[in-house]
């Protein structure tokens, strides 16, 4: 239990948010939240040595490893339980060189790594001969200190009994990285770990935060739900000291951290405003759990903290109205499912290899027409028939054998479905800036599909690839069933000459975004000179990862959040 301090004589909750809003209001351009009130030992409610903002995986891997290391722990979480985005997730960790991959031996030695994640952080930049391989010294180090220690940390996590993690094979093969296609990547499968249960068969991010929670729990460690960080607290010199939360009772809570702060708290998909001021793109909602507000970004800008990568994120692709109609988008589209199956924009043209990666894919949306200064591809038309809809039933967006979706748009002809798809457009017009279809999208469409399904007989998507990569094979087959199709490319099939036809609607969106707060290799938060900033530190989705724009394999986020979790823990014990 963290420490009751009695007494508040001097710092009166009055005077914690009248201070606030002189921060507010002289703030930077995102508006920040910070008091500087010395170090006043008896004004606070509440005191431990360190508090950890935000209950995912980055949060509870720093709690973990914070209270082995001796550490009173207090853990705020503003929802109503411990899990964040990352109790959603599939649970995949991308570990670099980690024990299953030397089990089958399979090397992925440092350099080569390195390599390989430079090349997907900076490809405007990136030189294989460069010092750095052409990105900056500092950023380097940030991939250094993730190739050294995600293995440790998950590895010590395993040991504290706070994670299972399998090297699982799927038909024989481990899970390949994104970009398994590159010449850079020198161990193109492998480093994707997954969550194991108790027996070790394959879980997900459920079982990982279960298995936190567990751990947690095991040891006492102070967690506050439904409780929400707002602002911090500094002394004279600029250090943090501790924070201030609101409780259930809308109450302001004074919280003394003696070592430090560590924020945790995910991204801003939820924050309409921040997503529209920062994100590279324009997107409709996000899987993020709600409280994910961006609170972490307002906290460590208030503090003067530097922000970094707040143009990107985990991007995937989202049914249009499911993203409308819900604070939390249930999943993303991994890979488009069906091989009868293509994606079109509002001219009825495909612009993408529906098959790869749901990061990559979902960027396509944001392709600017200069003349006609739109968005051509803005919304995506899935467009599928009877066979698809039958033989991926159960492989989201194609809803379950027997079940119907709202979000699903059925018509006997081609013409028939782009009339019900424009109805539909209609209905929402004022919500996507008026977007409709092109006055030939059919005529489009029906040519579409007419090369598609050329293309489809003899297996070589000549316009796009897909199917091509490793990825695109993997992804085409994770799902509920295991498809048949008897072509030379088992991600393509011949669309049917007729109905019924079905669409859905897509749209770009987020599994949540990936910037905040810039921190060093040691997970302490800079501020706008690059100086570390006393007392604060960052993980996870708040910070600016060491991905920068780049997902380089399934797992790639919650291998660092975890990772930088617990060096955040690491660097604020010794502090
Ligand atoms: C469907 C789905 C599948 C995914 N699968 C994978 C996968 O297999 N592998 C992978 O690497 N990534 C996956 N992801 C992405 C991954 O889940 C996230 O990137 C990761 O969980 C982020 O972890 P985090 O600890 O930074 O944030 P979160 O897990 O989101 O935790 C942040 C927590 O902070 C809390 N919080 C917010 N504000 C405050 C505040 N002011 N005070 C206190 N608490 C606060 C939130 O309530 C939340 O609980 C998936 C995402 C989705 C949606």
């Amino acid at each position: 239990m963290a420490g009751k301090d009695k007494g508040n004589t001097k710092l009166t909750r009055r005077a914690i948010l009248g201070s606030a809003a002189i921060g507010l209001a002289g703030g930077p351009a995102v508006a920040g939240t910070y008091v500087s009130l010395g170090t006043i030992e008896d004004a606070w409610d509440v005191t431990a040595d360190i508090v950890v903002v935000g209950a995912g995986a980055a949060g509870c891997s720093a709690a973990i490893i914070a209270h082995e290391l001796g550490k009173q722990v207090l853990v705020l979480e503003k929802g109503p339980v411990v899990g964040g985005t990352t109790a959603k997730s599939v649970g995949g960790v991308w570990v670099p060189a980690n024990a299953a991959m030397e089990e089958a031996g399979i090397s992925d030695a440092r350099e080569d790594c390195l390599r390989y994640m430079v090349r997907l952080s900076v490809p405007d930049r990136f030189d294989p001969s460069a010092e750095y391989f052409g990105t900056t010294p500092q950023a380097h180090l940030l991939l250094e200190a993730y190739y050294d220690n995600a293995r440790r940390v998950t590895e010590t996590l395993e040991d504290l009994g706070a994670l299972k993690l399998i090297g699982q094979k799927f038909n024989g093969a481990f899970m390949p990285d994104y970009f398994a296609h590159l010449p850079e990547n020198k161990a193109p499968a492998g480093r994707c770990l997954y969550v194991g249960d108790d027996a070790g068969n394959l879980a997900n991010g459920a079982e990982m935060m279960r298995r936190f929670a567990a751990a947690m729990a095991d040891r006492g460690i102070e967690i506050r739900k439904r409780t929400s960080a707002s602002q911090l607290v500094l002394d004279s010199e600029g250090a943090v000291i501790g924070l201030v939360a609101t409780g259930r009772d809308d109450a302001p809570v004074r919280i003394r951290a003696r070592n430090g702060v560590i924020l945790a708290s995910g991204g801003f998909t939820h924050d309409v405003e921040l997503r529209r001021k920062f994100l590279k793109g324009p997107v409709f909602g996000g899987c993020a759990v709600p409280t994910n507000q961006g609170d972490g970004v307002r906290i460590a800008a208030g503090a003067g903290a530097q922000l970094g990568n707040m143009q990107n994120a985990w991007w995937a692709q989202l049914p249009l109205e499911q993203a409308l109609e819900n604070a939390s988008v249930p999943t993303g589209i991994w890979c488009t499912p069906g091989d009868s199956m293509i994606q079109v924009n509002g001219r009825g043209s495909r612009f993408m290899n529906e098959k790869f990666v749901y990061n990559e894919r979902t960027q396509a949306h944001f392709e600017w027409d200069p003349v006609t200064a739109r968005y051509p591809n803005l919304l995506s038309f899935m467009i599928y028939d009877q066979r698809s809809a039958e033989q991926y039933a159960g492989f989201a967006p194609i809803p379950p054998k027997g079940a119907t979706a709202s979000h699903v748009i059925e018509a006997g002809s081609i013409g028939g479905l782009a009339n019900e798809i424009a109805k539909r457009l209609e209905t929402i017009s004022e919500r996507i800036g008026g977007f409709a279809l092109e006055p030939d999208f059919v005529a489009n469409l029906e040519a579409s599909i007419t090369r598609f399904n050329s293309l489809a007989e003899t297996g070589q998507d000549a316009d796009f690839g897909r199917g091509d990569q490793p990825i695109d094979q993997f992804f085409h087959f994770f799902g509920p069933g295991v498809p048949q199709n008897p072509l030379p490319n088992p991600t393509m099939h011949p669309i049917a000459s007729s109905g019924p036809y079905y669409a859905i609607i897509l749209a770009a969106g987020t599994l949540d975004t990936n910037g905040g707060a810039v921190t060093d290799e040691k997970a302490r938060v800079l501020d706008g000179n690059g100086q570390a900033i006393d007392g604060l530190y960052a993980a996870g989705n708040c910070s600016a990862g060491c991905a920068g724009p780049a997902y380089w394999g399934g797992g790639a986020t919650l291998g660092p959040a975890m990772t930088f979790g617990a060096i955040a823990a690491e660097t604020a014990a010794a502090g």
